[in-house]
């Protein structure tokens, strides 16, 4: 019989995920029991520019033990749209009520013009199907994709985003976002911590990585996410050493939308941070402390 040996017991966190308040599929509630299900012990919904997920689980009940709040604003640097999450923060504060005020308006009016810029290519009543779309939850790209698929126009989806929505195409329109110091500064003034959603989603140089990091860090921002999603182990080296170089402290979190076969599913593992602080320590709960169980 094998002896019984000291294991470490998984401490699982999240920090990044989305509700059906923005382009997630499930509710809130059903993304925390999701959470709970996993173990996950600290979470955060972060949806696109709005905290109507967040709210709408703590009125529900208690279930909102070990639910920080959490955000991921658009915002454009360098002629480049970064998301960045905010976490903690007073949602009640009036600078993050300001900057949610922003957001929506920001989307209304890249709505119109996304809707424009479709009928200038023949697709006319685009702004009206993305709302319908949309229902409670904030207008965004997505929604339009729905609405290009379901009038035939593509055959679905990941059609849209390649051919009209995507990256360089016709309806992919950032001059209505914010800028990086606004957004950071929103965060920090309600008591958050701001983060840099997803770093190696922007292919950027590490030349151009850091310049980021370095204007970030100037409008007040101090956090990084070490882990997002599925990336590849030469990706977190990239981010642990830009950690390091600049003391940032580190977040992970799943970016979970919905259940896929590349996506990630929620709940990350705390990996060794050694020598850098987890932004998971500002909240800490005993049951993360708590590492090592004896079976
Ligand atoms: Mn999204
Ligand atoms: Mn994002
Ligand atoms: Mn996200």
């Amino acid at each position: 019989m094998s002896p019984k040996l000291a294991s470490v017991k998984t401490v699982l966190i999240d920090f990044h995920t989305h509700t059906d308040a923005s382009d997630g599929e499930l509710s809130p509630a059903a993304l925390l029991k999701r959470a709970r299900v996993a173990g996950v012990t600290l979470l955060a919904f972060t949806d696109h520019d709005t905290v109507a997920g967040y709210r709408a689980a703590l009125a529900d009940d208690n279930v909102a033990v070990g639910l920080i709040s959490g955000v991921e604003f658009s915002c454009c640097w360098s002629g480049t749209t970064i998301h960045i999450v905010g976490l903690g923060m007073d949602c009640d504060h009036h600078a993050m009520r300001d900057g949610l005020e922003t957001l929506a308006q920001a989307r209304q009016a890249r709505g119109e013009k996304i809707s424009q810029r479709l009928a200038g290519r023949g697709f006319h009543g685009a702004l009206d199907g993305a709302l319908l779309k949309a229902g409670a939850s904030q207008l965004g790209r997505p929604h339009f994709a729905a609405w290009l698929t379901d009038c035939g126009y593509v055959a679905d989806e990941t059609e849209a985003f390649k051919r009209y929505l995507g990256q360089g195409k016709t309806g992919d329109v950032k001059a209505f976002w914010p800028t990086l110091a606004q957004v950071v500064n929103w965060i920090t003034a309600a008591g958050g911590v701001a983060v840099i959603a997803h770093p190696m989603k922007y292919r950027f140089t590490r030349m151009k990585l850091r310049r980021l990091v370095v204007d970030f860090m100037a409008a007040g921002g101090e956090g990084i996410e070490l882990l997002s999603g599925r990336q590849s182990a030469d990706q977190t080296t990239t981010v642990l050493q830009l950690a390091r170089a600049f003391s940032l402290e580190v977040s992970l979190g799943s970016d979970f939308h919905r259940d896929t076969a590349y996506g990630a599913p929620v709940g990350v593992e705390l990996p060794d941070i050694r020598g850098l602080r987890g932004v998971w320590e500002r909240w800490h709960t005993p049951s993360v402390r708590q590492e090592v169980v004896t079976t």
